[in-house]
């Protein structure tokens, strides 16, 4: 079985090219070729010695992840379907702006977390993505991009100056990033790496459901732009959107972004909120997210407080959800009273639904092993639809996550 070097971040491919007897400068070369040239053929790194090409030929590949389809939607965004074997498939998509492009890679084949909105979620969890096909999934577009475009050619307008087509990342296609850890961080390395793709901190986000342990390793291991699926402002609601609530609750997530800040490359965190008609999208839930935020927890409770953005999503539907999309007035009400409390706030455009490339439609192809489908039908009537005393609605006999 040859090596994939892909998998590797900078450090490792050093110390396994020290296996091979190489310095470290030979590590430095071959890790540019691959991820700034995006060469996989070695005969072609024409200034590494051919003794060592011959060598990386036997033992190592740079294995790209093989294209199911590939779809442009009228407003330029583009979704790949890429195979990752065992009937698994999952999707990238690439949005161009007008100052940038940004990618959004996958880091599961499905998901175990199980979010009622999400598509992902109901397909299950199957696999974890390796850090070599996390890295392919930029790899691939990257390249493709820039040779198909010339270098920042995909957005809608030029960007002089710029090298790269993708100079953002957010970690928000199909998966949990954060229940995918060990190979995460390695990829998240290359992808910052000056010798890799160059990417900011800034501009590389990963967004997570609320891992909390995980927040804090992260932290510690690379601290980079932290995206909190937030949703809700209570635990109860929370737990029938967000099964991980029930491992960790509201306070112990707002703890953990606290920590986050002092290491984070901004200084707040992004709240993504998924707006759901009649779930979570009215103003005493807005205004109750403001309190949250902004230290104010339920009484004689110690509240972290924290800095942080509001980016309203939309929800995109799929058949199988059942819920329905918070209507235009009901968004700008709501961001209305986040404003109003000093939020900065935004409404995320919905790029890309002419081919299923939104946020939380991707779908891809995936063996559920976890029987997520069934699980979520079972949970199908527990979400409130308006403001209901929690607890009589049955809310705790939710089943929980795999996670
Ligand atoms: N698992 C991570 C990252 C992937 S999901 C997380 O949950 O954060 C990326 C974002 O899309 C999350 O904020 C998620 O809540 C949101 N999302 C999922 N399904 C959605 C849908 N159907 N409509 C709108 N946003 C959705
Ligand atoms: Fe998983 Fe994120 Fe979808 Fe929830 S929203 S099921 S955590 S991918």
């Amino acid at each position: 079985m040859t090596v994939n070097l892909l998998d590797f971040d900078l450090e490792s491919l050093t110390a396994w090219c020290e296996t091979l007897g190489e310095k470290r400068f030979r590590a430095v070369q071959l890790f540019r070729w691959i991820h700034q040239k995006g060469a996989a053929d070695f005969a072609a790194m024409s200034d590494l010695a051919k003794s060592l090409r011959g060598t990386l030929q036997e033992h190592a590949e740079v294995r790209a992840l093989p294209v199911l389809s590939e779809q442009r939607s009228a407003d330029g965004t583009v979704k790949w379907l890429f195979d990752v074997g065992g009937g698994n498939a999952v999707e990238t998509v690439f949005i161009p702006e007008d100052d940038r492009g940004t990618l959004c890679i996958s880091s599961q084949a499905g998901c175990a977390v199980g979010c009622r909105f999400c598509s992902t979620g109901h397909q299950g969890f199957s696999r974890n993505l390796s850090t070599g096909e996390i890295v392919a999934q930029l790899w691939h577009v990257e390249h493709t991009l820039r040779a198909q475009l010339g270098p920042a050619g995909a957005g809608s307008g030029p960007r002089p100056g710029s090298t790269r087509v993708v100079d953002n990342v957010v970690m928000m296609g199909m998966g949990e990033p954060l229940q995918n850890y060990a190979a995460l961080v390695p990829a998240l390395r290359t992808f910052l790496d000056d010798h890799g793709y160059g990417l900011s901190r800034r501009r590389v986000t990963v967004s997570t459901s609320g891992v909390v342990p995980m927040i804090d390793r992260l932290r510690e291991d690379c601290p980079v732009a932290l995206a909190v699926s937030l949703h809700a402002p209570d635990d109860v609601l929370r737990e029938s959107l967000v099964p991980l609530n029930r491992k960790y609750p509201i306070a112990e997530l707002l703890g953990a972004c606290e920590r986050y800040l002092p290491s984070a490359p901004r200084d707040f965190i992004t709240f993504e909120y998924c707006m759901l008609a009649g779930v979570n999208d009215n103003e005493e839930h807005a205004r109750a997210l403001v309190r949250l935020t902004q230290g104010q927890g339920p009484a004689g409770v110690a509240w972290p407080r924290v800095p942080c953005k509001f980016n309203l999503i939309p929800f995109n539907p799929f058949p199988a959800s059942g819920l329905v999309r918070s209507s235009r007035e009901r968004v700008l009400a709501f961001a209305a009273v986040l404003q109003d409390a000093g939020i900065v706030t935004t409404v995320r455009k919905t790029r890309g639904d002419d081919i299923d490339a939104a946020c939380g439609q991707l779908a891809g192809e995936v063996l559920d092993r976890t029987q997520a489908a069934e699980r979520l039908a079972r949970r199908r009537d527990v979400v409130p639809i308006v403001a209901v005393p929690p607890r009589a609605a049955g809310l705790a006999s939710a089943p929980g996550s795999a996670a």
